[in-house]
C-alpha cells in the first residue's frame, strides 16, 4: 500500500517526520507492508499532517495527523482507506481541492519532487520538449500570446521581458529566478519549490532556450532550506538526466542552473537589489534605467521573473498558449495561486483563474475567522499592499480592477484579521517594517518610515487639534514616501496605512465607529 506524508516545510513544522517515522515502525510492527512516500504539500494547510493512502477509487486523505493519531487509524482500517474521524474522503473531492483550478500547481502534493519519472509521468519536460523544437522566437510568441504577467507582482508581461532580452545584443545573457519570497503571508513560491522543482527547472530552461541564456540562478531566501537543498537535489538530478547541462533536452543547447542562497534581507526581492545580491554585494536597489532585461546581471541582459511565473510556463509550451489565455478576465489571464493566511479557519493555497473575489477566497475557501469572529479587515498583496475597503471584497479579482481603486494583487497573499484588530497599530506595523527593512539609499523611505511611526504614535496619544495636525501629517508623509521613493518599498508603505486611514477612520479617532 502506498502512503504519502508530505515533506513539505509547512508539514514538517507541524511534525510530518514524526507521523511518517510513527507510521512506519507501527506497520512494521504489524507485519503490514507499506510504501512510504514522501510528496509535496496539497495546500491544505489546517489540515496538515495530511496523510493519503493510495486505494483503487483514488487516494484517502486522513489529518490532521499527529503520532497519538496513527494507532487508531491502522485499527481502524487506513490502509484500505477506511472511514475514521479525521477522514475526509477522497482528496480530489474535498471542495477545497475540487473547487480550484490547478494549472501551475497540478502536481505539488501530488507527485514525489524528486523522483523523475513521477514528474515525468505526470506530464513533465513535455512543455521543454515542444520548446527544443521551436524556434527561440515562436517560444517568445507562446509566452506572450498566453498573456502570462509576473506573478512575483510587479504584473508586468512576461513575454515582453523575454523579447527584450533575446532582442538584446551580446552572447552572454542570464536567466534569474526570484524566490526571495519575503511577504507576510505569502508561500506560494516555497510550495512549488518543495513540492515540485523540476516545474521550475523546466520554465527556466525554456527562458533558457527562448532568449539565449546558458547560466541561470534561482535566488532563494536563506529562511527556506528545504526549499534550498530540494532545489539542489533536482538540479543535479535533472542535470544528469540531460534536462540541464550542455546539451539541454538534445537542443544542442547549454543552460547550467546554481541556487544562490539570500542573507535575509527583505529588499533583495525588489530585482535589482536581488542581483547585487548574487554578484556578491550589499543588497541595495540599483537606479533603473538602465532596465536589467537590456543591463541586468554582471551588466548583460537579463530575464528577471518570480518562481511561480516561471513554473507556469511549462504548461502553456505544453498546452499552448489559448489553452492557458482561455483562463482568466480581462488583462489578467490564467490563475493565481492565492494564499490565504492570518486569522482564518482554513488557510492554505487556493489556485483559481482571475475574476473570484475576495469574499470567495476569505469565506467559502478560507472559512472565515479561526476566533469565530467577524472579519474586520483584509491586506492584499504582502505588508505593502492595501487593506481591501469591506465594500469592494465582491468585486473581481484582477490587475486592473485593482489598480482603479489603489489596491494590488502582488503575489496573491492574503491576511486575514478580526474584528479585535486595531488599524493604527497595523498601519504602525507597516512603517517599523519599512524602517527596519529599508536598504537606505533614499531619504523618503528611510527617513520617512522612521518619521512614520513617530507620527502614528502622536495620533494614537494626541487629541484635539495636535490629532488634525498629526493626521494631516501622515498623509503628506505618506505623499512624499509614494512618489519620492525609488523602489516599491518605500513607494508602497503608504498603501497600508492610508487604506487603514480611509476605511477604518474610528480607529484612528476620526470619526464614531463604522460597520465594517
Ligand atoms: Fe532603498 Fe527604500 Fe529607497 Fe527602495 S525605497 S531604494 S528600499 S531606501
Amino acid at each position: 500500500v502506498r502512503v504519502y506524508v508530505p515533506r513539505d516545510a509547512a508539514a514538517l513544522a507541524v511534525g510530518a517526520d514524526a507521523v511518517a517515522g510513527a507510521l512506519a515502525q507501527q506497520c512494521a510492527a504489524r507485519g503490514l507492508q507499506i510504501e512510504l512516500v514522501r510528496n509535496g504539500s496539497r495546500g491544505l494547510l489546517w489540515l496538515e499532517t495530511l496523510v493519503e493512502v493510495e486505494t483503487a477509487e483514488g487516494r484517502v486523505a486522513y489529518g490532521p495527523v499527529d503520532v497519538e493519531a496513527v494507532a487508531s487509524l491502522l485499527d481502524a482500517g487506513m490502509l484500505q482507506g477506511q472511514p475514521h474521524a479525521l477522514c475526509h474522503g477522497l482528496t480530489e473531492q474535498i471542495p477545497y481541492l475540487a473547487k480550484q483550478e490547478r494549472l501551475t500547481f497540478a502536481r505539488v502534493g501530488v507527485i514525489d519532487p524528486l523522483n523523475l519519472k513521477d514528474y515525468e509521468a505526470h506530464g513533465g519536460w513535455q512543455g521543454l520538449k515542444a520548446a527544443a523544437a521551436m524556434a527561440p522566437e515562436a517560444v517568445v510568441q507562446q509566452v506572450l500570446d498566453s498573456g502570462l504577467r509576473g506573478r512575483g507582482g510587479a504584473a508586468f508581461p512576461a513575454g515582453i521581458k523575454w523579447k527584450t532580452v533575446a532582442a538584446a545584443a551580446g552572447p552572454q545573457k542570464y536567466i534569474a529566478c526570484n524566490a526571495d519570497e519575503g511577504d507576510s503571508g505569502t508561500f506560494a513560491d516555497r510550495l512549488l519549490m518543495e513540492g515540485d522543482p523540476y516545474c521550475l527547472i523546466e520554465g527556466m530552461a525554456i527562458a533558457a532556450l527562448a532568449v539565449g541564456a546558458a547560466q541561470g540562478y534561482i535566488y532563494v531566501r536563506s529562511e527556506y532550506p528545504h526549499a534550498i537543498a530540494t532545489l539542489n537535489e533536482a538540479i543535479a538530478r535533472a542535470s544528469a538526466a540531460g534536462w540541464l547541462g550542455s546539451n539541454v533536452a538534445g537542443s544542442g543547447k547549454a543552460f547550467h542552473l546554481e541556487v544562490r542562497k539570500g542573507a535575509g534581507s527583505y529588499v533583495c526581492g525588489e530585482e535589482t537589489a536581488m542581483l547585487e545580491s548574487i554578484e556578491g554585494k550589499r543588497g541595495i536597489v540599483r537606479a533603473k534605467p538602465p532596465l536589467p532585461a537590456i543591463e541586468g546581471l554582471f551588466g548583460k541582459p537579463t530575464v528577471i521573473n518570480n518562481v511561480i511565473t516561471l513554473a507556469t510556463v511549462p504548461i502553456i509550451l505544453a498546452k499552448g498558449a489559448a489553452f492557458y489565455q482561455g483562463y482568466g478576465m480581462g488583462r489578467s489571464r490564467g490563475t493565481l495561486p492565492f494564499q490565504i493566511a492570518g486569522n482564518v479557519a482554513r488557510g492554505g493555497l487556493v489556485e483559481k483563474a482571475f475574476g473570484l473575489s475576495l469574499r470567495e477566497l476569505v469565506e467559502d475557501f478560507g472559512g472565515g475567522t479561526i476566533t469565530g469572529r467577524p472579519i474586520k479587515a483584509i491586506q492584499v498583496g504582502g505588508p505593502l499592499g492595501s487593506y481591501v475597503a469591506p465594500s469592494d471584497w465582491n468585486d473581481p479579482l484582477d490587475y486592473e480592477g485593482y489598480a482603479a481603486k489603489g489596491n494590488v494583487v502582488g503575489h496573491g497573499g492574503l491576511v486575514v484579521h478580526d474584528d479585535t484588530a486595531d488599524m493604527t497599530q497595523l498601519a504602525r506595523y507597516a512603517m517599523e517594517f519599512c524602517a527596519i527593512e529599508s536598504c537606505g539609499k533614499c531619504t523618503p523611505c528611510r527617513i520617512g518610515s522612521t518619521r512614520g511611526v513617530e507620527v502614528i504614535d502622536r495620533i494614537t496619544s494626541n487629541t484635539g487639534a495636535a490629532h488634525a495636525a498629526n493626521v494631516a501629517l501622515l498623509e503628506s508623509l505618506c505623499d512624499t514616501m509614494l512618489n519620492g521613493s525609488m523602489c516599491a518599498m518605500g513607494g508602497m508603505t503608504p498603501y497600508p496605512v492610508r487604506s487603514a486611514l480611509k476605511h477604518y477612520p474610528a480607529d484612528f479617532g476620526i470619526e464614531p465607529v463604522q460597520a465594517a
